[in-house]
């Protein structure tokens, strides 16, 4: 897993770190959870083969964010970013995720 320590990416105060194509831009240190997270992401675009990742990704948020009526909620409520969080504290979890598994966050 690439990290690249940077001051421009991710954008906005409220992200520490950002996952493009299984590389992640951080303004930061990132803790073990918050690598798990973003390897958790990482397995999700791979199987998604990075772009159906990004077109459900949005979408989702885009419908998840009217249905909150916050981009924040919205963007918390995404079923990739509910699975990766839900999980990112199990250190292990990657090693016996099931394929597509965020499915079940839906
Ligand atoms: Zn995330």
């Amino acid at each position: 897993m690439l990290i690249i320590n940077n001051k421009i990416l991710p954008i906005g105060r409220n992200y520490m770190a950002m996952n493009l194509f299984g590389i992640i831009f951080t303004k930061g240190r990132l803790s073990p959870q918050l690598k798990n997270h973003e390897f958790i992401h990482t397995l999700q675009q791979l199987e998604m083969l990075f772009l159906f990742f990004y077109m459900w990704y949005v979408t989702e948020w885009i419908i998840k964010s009217i249905r909150y009526k916050s981009f924040f909620k919205g963007y918390q409520n995404i079923s990739f970013e509910r699975e990766a969080y839900g999980n990112a504290n199990k250190l292990n979890y990657r090693k016996h995720r099931k394929p597509f598994n965020w499915i079940h966050y839906i």
